[in-house]
């Protein structure tokens, strides 16, 4: 990126737009799993996008779709007008939803995804209390910041939505870190239940999660956590929303939604992000009588316009056609054999977790606590060696590997290297 354009960036975007890297990339190309800055670096793209090109770069099937709308002339008509992309791609995800009676909205984010989640479900239970879980992540809007429980991610404490957080997504600094997998769920089934008889009136609109929390550091559960939880939220009545915005569309390798790990099916999904490979669409799946628990018409004007719809269709297409969801859960398991082989040796990787294309590295200090140092570090030393990666959690000191879904054995083998690699150096240097 030139000085010149990080300069403007800085004048005239607001001060809390952070950027990643001392020297932060202007990507200008990609093709498969590689991007081009404008400097001419190529990298290998590890975090795509935070998962929003979830199958690659300039895949012709999708970018073939979007032009053949462009060419109609029409970019977006009215949502008060029958739109036939939008009806085919809702019949396409209330099919794969699994839910009863699915009623697809579309929206353009995830963040709206989930404020139309939130107010469907106060409308339908008439409460405005909502059950959380602590480290979570939903967006960044007046009623999904309060769902949010991260500090670093919460702007406002003005949020509409009256909060209770649970233990149950973040395990590995949680106080129930020691016990089993069954213990773990029978102590947070316990938090739950506390936290509804003592902190709520009883009459709670919903509880939403992430099957595996993005932003807060790729943060996984075990398996059947939510469908214990289910078991309680049901003798209240109380839905359960998954907020499968980065576990959706077989990312987790396992399951096409993340929630499937959990042996629940929820009252409603939110999705957006992988969904268009890059195209700004998301939505809610959920249950009729949920759904239709409101007045409004639309939420928004561009909410499953044309081209949104018409890519979004093409890289779902795309997605099943090529088994995407096993080439996750195929390399998934390379990646994540790879990198707990390197945790037995370095003493930096407190913890590898994860599922399919959705692993977390969290790095560590000789004390256990936290290093968001050695994970910045990391970060730049992979740059230099042509690897893109994120990183995320509570203490911003996790590593996050989400590649596109088409991501090649080679591919994943040059990562693990670069990483070992980046690793290495990154725990010399600290002694
Ligand atoms: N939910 C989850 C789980 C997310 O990871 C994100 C984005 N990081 C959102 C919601 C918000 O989505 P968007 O950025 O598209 O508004």
């Amino acid at each position: 990126m030139s000085d010149s354009l990080l300069a403007r960036h800085r004048a005239v975007l607001p001060d809390w737009l952070a950027l990643y890297y001392e020297e932060p990339v202007e990507i200008v190309s990609g093709s498969g799993r590689h991007v081009t800055d404008a400097e001419g670096n190529t990298y290998l793209d590890f975090f795509a996008g935070i998962l929003t090109n979830a199958i690659g770069y300039d895949i012709a099937e999708i970018s073939d779709a979007v032009r053949r709308q462009v060419d109609t002339g029409v970019l977006h008509t009215s949502t008060l007008y029958l739109i036939r992309q939008q009806v085919e791609l809702a019949e396409r995800i209330a099919g794969l939803s699994g839910l009863r009676e699915p009623r697809v909205f579309f929206t353009n984010s995830g963040t709206e995804a989930n404020e139309t989640a939130l107010m469907l479900a106060t409308q339908h239970r008439r409460s405005n209390q909502v059950l959380a879980l602590r480290n979570s992540y939903h967006g960044r809007a007046f009623g999904t910041i309060g769902v949010t429980g991260n500090r670093g991610w919460s702007a406002t404490s003005l949020s509409p939505v009256k909060v209770s957080y649970v233990h149950g997504g973040y395990r590995y600094r949680s106080p129930f870190r020691d016990l089993s997998d069954a213990g773990y769920i029978a102590a947070c089934v316990e938090d739950l239940r506390e936290v509804i008889e003592t902190t709520t009136a009883g009459d709670v609109a919903c509880m939403i999660v992430e099957p595996i929390q993005g932003v807060g550091g790729f943060a996984t559960p075990p398996d059947g956590l939510f469908g214990a939880f289910a078991e309680v939220l049901g003798e209240y009545g109380i839905p359960l929303i998954s907020d499968e915005v980065q576990t959706g569309w077989g990312r987790t390798g396992e399951h096409f939604w993340g929630i499937g790990a959990h042996g629940v099916t929820p009252a409603a999904m939110t999705f957006a992000k992988g969904l268009g490979n890059g195209l700004a669409i998301g939505g809610v799946v959920a249950e009729a009588e949920l759904m239709n628990g409101i007045g409004a018409n639309s939420i928004s004007t561009f909410g499953g316009n044309p081209v949104s719809t018409a890519g979004a269709t093409a890289a779902l297409d795309y997605l099943l056609d090529h088994d995407l969801q096993g080439n996750a859960a195929k390399l998934g398991g390379q990646l994540l054999r790879g990198l707990r082989a390197q945790a037995e040796e370095r003493a930096l990787i407190g913890d590898v977790r994860g599922k399919g294309l959705m692993i977390g590295v969290e790095l560590v200090e000789p004390d256990g606590g936290p290093s968001a140092l050695a994970a910045a570090r990391v970060m730049e030393l992979a740059k230099a060696r042509g690897l893109l990666i994120g990183k995320g959690g509570l203490h911003g000191n996790v590593l996050r590997l989400a590649p596109p879904m088409t991501l090649t054995e080679d591919e994943a083998e040059r990562a693990l290297q670069v990483l070992a690699d980046c690793l290495e150096l990154a725990e010399q240097e600290r002694r």
